[in-house]
This record gives structure tokens, sequence and C-alpha cells, in this order.
């Protein structure tokens, strides 16, 4: 048989190298990959058999073996799983397919320092590849279920792995690792003593629901005694409560999530009666990278009577909820039930409503008890939850009750519940102005009398944010109003001689007001006079029921189409410029200079908001031609 020689992908080689020089400390972490991906393995030949019974595969006895050969210095995971074609073998094992990969891996060349990059690497489980923090070459011997033919691939680690197809290889996989030597410093890290695999096996991976055996060793003469099961299988998640510890829940998030990090929060759910289910989730403890995008898998690990059937069941969780990890165990499901009939379900929809719930009073009792983990919750899944607002009017006050927000309170977010009790005395709504970053919705003109005030805004900055508050309305009676929409009087219940006050203003503006109208009527349907401004010369708002510019830009690039939407230019009557175009207005008859005026102040508002100007050149000449004229 011919060996062919392959280059691994980039990611693959820098991930590589990364494991041989050891970021991570803990290196006895390898074997539990090993036999994470060999248990996935016996789950995928057991439900490939049960759909297709014809499948030339022998399900008798599934189980994981692990062989330590002192003499040689190697130690052998096998299963007789699944097992990987030739190409899947190139594909899978050569190649790194996770999104997400190319961004992490920037950063570790990034991080300086070692428990930095053992931090990132963490993020991920680099499975099959952490076999090169203890091994100096690696081989895999494969067959396919239903396939005559095996594959050997061998790599040292380096730029390259070998390919070659084999004719004996039994049904499933065998990795062998080429420890590398002995370090007598440290026994710790003896890989090859059957003490030391016990341990490790028990701790991270005593809940595999596949055995996983290892013969003894013997002395010299004596005959090979029989394999021992070194797991209990017991699935955890079917056992109480007292029984498991903090650690045992922690390795399975593990295995299940490829995280290699400690989880925030473990929920546990028993369901009893009819539908009997247990489950047994996990909230992460940071979002993952590739949480925004399209093909994110989603979902919990579903079980049927300790019987795995499928991973990532959307049908379990709300979208919003799809950072969260775990498993579900049902009695009452066949094992043959699919997707599509999972999301019809009656009994499916029930157990997502329950789990639901559950998920948010554990978010409530987190925030309650431990501000701490709440706010690094919040930072991780905020923006993911307050989806929730939008699709789930069932959970909405549960959601509500637990979002917080960045304000103008102060450097910390705080809760509706909290600003409400702040709220001033006479004040009605509930402020807050959307936008790209604190920064500059903090210095938008709009805030200017709501700062001058003293009036508390809640400072919105993610995409959902525009969606939800409209979608919301109003928190315990008290709307939510955008800063930057309507008209807004901070002196409802002002004087009468305020009112008398802007009505004489508004007379005297009247002519300058309907004639900047006209000139600027392709992007402002009203000009009018400001009671928002304290500072700032002009702001343009939207009407209360407008879309934003956010928005619209937003549905534009979803690829719906959308009108645009006039806006309203407010001017700050008590500000000189805006004096001085009104007398310019009454006193000269050519308004030229004064069209060009109202253009510049216009784009002004635009950008004080954050916003473009329509045309940057036409706006850059204005500006130039008015700056020379002042030299
Ligand atoms: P991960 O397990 O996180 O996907 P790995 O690098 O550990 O990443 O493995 C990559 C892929 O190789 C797995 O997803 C699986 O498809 C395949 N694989 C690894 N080990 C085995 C095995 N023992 N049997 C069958 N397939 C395997």
């Amino acid at each position: 048989m011919t060996t062919e020689t392959f280059e691994f992908q980039v990611e693959a080689r820098q991930l590589l190298q990364l494991m041989i020089h050891s970021v991570y400390s803990n290196k006895d972490v390898f074997l539990r990959e090993l036999v994470s991906n060999a248990s996935d393995a016996l789950d995928k030949l057991r439900l490939e058999k049960l759909r297709d019974d014809a499948l030339d595969a022998d399900v008798s006895d599934l189980h994981i073996e692990i062989d330590v050969d002192r003499q040689a210095r190697t130690l052998t995971v096998r299963d007789n799983g699944i097992g990987m074609s030739y190409e899947e073998v190139g594909q899978l094992i050569g190649t790194i397919a996770k999104s997400g990969t190319a961004t992490l891996l920037k950063e570790l060349r990034e991080a300086q320092d070692a428990a930095g990059a053992e931090g990132l690497i963490g993020q991920f489980g680099v499975g099959f590849y952490s076999g090169f923090m203890v091994a100096d070459e690696v081989t895999l011997v494969t067959r396919r279920a239903g396939e005559g033919q095996g594959t050997r691939w061998s790599s040292r680690g380096e730029a390259t792995y070998t390919l070659e197809r084999v004719d004996d290889a039994p049904q499933g996989t065998s990795v062998t690792l080429h420890l590398k030597p002995a370090d007598p410093e440290n026994q710790l890290h003896d890989y090859t003593s059957e003490w030391k695999i016990r341990e490790i096996v028990k701790r991270y991976s005593d809940f595999i629901t596949w055995p996983i055996r290892m013969v003894p060793e013997t002395g010299d003469g004596e005959d090979a005694p029989e394999p021992q099961t070194l797991n209990s299988m017991k699935a955890l998640w079917a056992r109480s409560r007292e029984e498991v510890s903090d650690d045992e829940y922690h390795e399975l998030y593990k295995h299940i999530s490829h995280d290699w990090r400690e989880p925030l929060e473990t929920i546990r759910l028993q369901a009893e009666g009819t539908f009997e289910y247990q489950a047994l989730l996990f909230i992460p403890s940071h979002a993952p990278h590739d949480l925004f995008t399209r093909d994110f898998k989603r979902g919990v690990q579903l079980y049927v009577k300790r019987v795995f059937i499928m991973d990532d069941c959307e049908a379990l969780l709300p979208p919003y909820l799809r950072f969260v990890k775990g498993v579900v165990d049902a009695q009452d499901l066949s094992l043959n039930v699919s997707r599509e009939i999972l999301q019809q379900d009656r009994h499916i929809r029930m157990m997502q409503r329950r789990l639901t719930k559950k998920v948010l009073s554990t978010v409530k009792e987190i925030m309650t008890k431990d501000a701490e983990r709440y706010a690094t919750l919040w930072r991780e899944f905020g923006t993911v939850l307050k989806e929730g607002l939008v699709t789930d009017s069932d959970n909405r006050d549960a959601l509500l009750a637990v979002a917080s927000f960045a304000t103008t309170h102060g450097e910390e977010p705080t809760t509706l519940a909290q600003y409400v009790e702040r709220m001033k005395d006479g004040q009605e709504d509930i402020y807050y102005l959307t936008g790209e970053s604190r920064q500059s919705i903090e210095n938008s003109p709009h805030m200017e009398a709501f700062r001058a005030k003293g009036i508390e805004v809640l400072l919105l900055t993610d995409a959902v944010d525009e969606v939800w508050v409209d979608a919301v309305g109003e928190y315990e009676g008290k709307k939510l109003r955008s800063v930057a929409k309507g008209e807004i009087d901070l002196d409802a219940e002002g004087t009468e001689k305020a009112g008398e006050e802007r009505e004489k203003q508004t007379e005297e503006y009247s002519g300058l007001l309907g004639w900047m109208r006209e000139q600027l009527d392709e992007e402002i349907k009203e000009v009018r006079l400001s009671t928002r401004l304290t500072v700032s010369p002009a702001c343009v708002v939207s009407d209360a029921h407008d879309l934003t510019p956010a928005l619209e830009n937003m549905y534009r690039a979803m690829g719906q189409e959308v009108p645009r939407t006039k806006r309203i230019l407010e001017l700050n009557p008590g500000h000189p410029l805006v004096k001085g175009l009104n007398q310019a207005y009454q006193e000269r008859a050519d308004r030229t200079e004064l069209a060009e005026s109202a253009e510049l102040l216009h784009t002004l508002a635009v950008l004080a908001e954050g916003g473009q100007p329509k045309d940057p050149a036409k706006f850059v000449k204005l500006v130039a031609d008015r700056l020379e004229r002042t030299l």
C-alpha cells in the first residue's frame, strides 16, 4: 500500500505547535478528549445501526478500551464505534473546521504570557490534537462502519501527516500515543501508570455511558487477566444532587460543550408525572465566538432513557437561550424520533416552556444572590437574552426583570426596577437613547436637556435594542421613550409662563422655520423649535412612531425595502447661531448664503448624533469655503 504525505492546514499547524509546546498546564485532559471522541463515535454507530439495520457493523459490545505498553511507552485508546473513511480522516483530523479559530489564534499570538494563552486555548477544546501535549508521535487506525478497508494516519505533529490504506483494520478507531520520554523529575505525569490512567478516567470520564475498559498489568508468566471497567457509567442527571460533586458536573459540561472552562451555573430539573424527563443544563461562563453567526449550533443533547439520540436539539430551548448547554433525558419518546417530529410534539413544547422558565428563574436567582456572577452572565449573554424580549412575549416580564442596561446614572449597569426607583418626581416615562457606542450616545445633542435637568437616560448600544424597545413599549406602566423621538417636554407641568414664552418665540421664528423646511425638503419634514437643547444649535429627531435611522439601515441590510423616513429638525432658539440666522432671514433679500447655512446646520445635527452626511464632499467644500473666509 502506498503512503501519501499531506500538509496540515495553516491553522491546524499553529494549534499543533501550541500543543507541542504545551501552553496548557494540565496535560491529563488529553485522555478526556480522546475518550470523549471515542464515546461520540459509539453514540454515532449505535444511532446509525438503529436507522439502518442492514449496516454491516457489530453493535453487540460497544466499548472503549485503554491499553498501555510500558516497554514501548505507548498508550492506545480504542473504540469499536463509527470510525472514519479515508477522506474523513483527512478532513476531520487534518483541518480545523471550527469557526472563530482564526480569531482565536490571532489572540493567542498576541497573548504575551502563558496564563493568558492557557485561558484562550481553554475557550474551545482542541480535542484530538491535545494528544501532542504528551506524545511526540500519534498514530490513528480507523475503519468506517460498513466499509471493508481502513486507514492509518500518522504524524509527529510537525508540518505534515501521512495517510495509508490498510486491509486489516478492526471496526472503529484506535489512537496510539507514542509518549514523550519519561521525566524522572515528574512521576506524576507518567501516563504508562495504570494507577494514573484509572485516576484520570475516574475524574474526567466517569459519567461516559459506555464502558471504558483496561486490562490490568500482569507479572511475567501470569495469564492475561480479564479487562476491568474503570467508569461507573452512571448518567449524572439521573443521580441525586447529593451524590454528585460540582467537579463531576463540570466534567460533563466540558464533554458536551467542548469548552475547557468551568460553567457559570449548573441547572438541574427533574420532571415527574405522565411525561417524565430529567435535565441537566449549564450556563457557560463565556460566550462562544460564533454565537451570532448563522450556523451556530444551538440546543442541548437529547437522550431517551439514557440513550444518546441527538446533539444540538433545537426544539428544547428557544433561540435566545442558544448558549445554554446540557442534556435532556426523556422517558417516553421513541428512539427513532426525528428533528421534524420533535418540532411538532406537544410534550416537547411543554418541555421547552418549562426549561425556559427554569433557566430564567435561575438567572434571576443568580442576580439576587451574586452580583458579580450576574454581571458576568449579563455581559456575556445579555445581548442574546434581549432577543427574547422581542420573540417570547410569554416570558417578557421575566426577561425584563433580569435585564440590565448602561445608564447616565453611572458606570454600573442598572435594572429597570432600579431606574424606576430613581425617577424624579413628576417623571412619568423611562427614557433611553440608542446608538453605536456609549460615548456617541452620551455626547449626542438629544441628551442636553436631560443632562441639564439631571434626568437619567438608558444608553442602549446593541442592534437588538432598536427592536425590543418598540416591541416592549412599557415597563410596569411606564412608557419607554426615546429621547430622540417625538416632542420632549420636560416642563410638562411647567409654568404657564414657559408656555407663553414658547408661543412668542414660535411666532418670532415662524418665517425662518417655514423657509428652512422648504430648503431641506428632501430630508426634513418639519423644522421646529426645540426644548431638548441647551448647548447645541440644532438636532434631528424622529416622530414617535417612525423608524430610527439605525433600524432603517438594519432592514436594508437584511434586504428589505423601506421607504426613507424624513426626519424633524429642531433648532435651539437660545443659541446665537440660530438667533443670527433668524436675523439674517428677516433682513436680507438674497438668501443664497442663508440656504447654505441651513444645509450646514442640518448636516452638523446629523453628524452630532453619529450619522453620516448625505453628500460628504459637498459638506466639506461648504465648510472649507467658510473657513477660508474667516482667515
Ligand atoms: P472535536 O471532537 O472537538 O470535533 P477533534 O479534533 O477531537 O474535535 O475531532 C475532530 C473530528 O474527528 C470529530 O468531530 C470526529 O468527527 C472525528 N473523530 C475524532 N475521533 C474520532 C473517533 N475516535 N472515532 C470517529 N471519529 C472521530
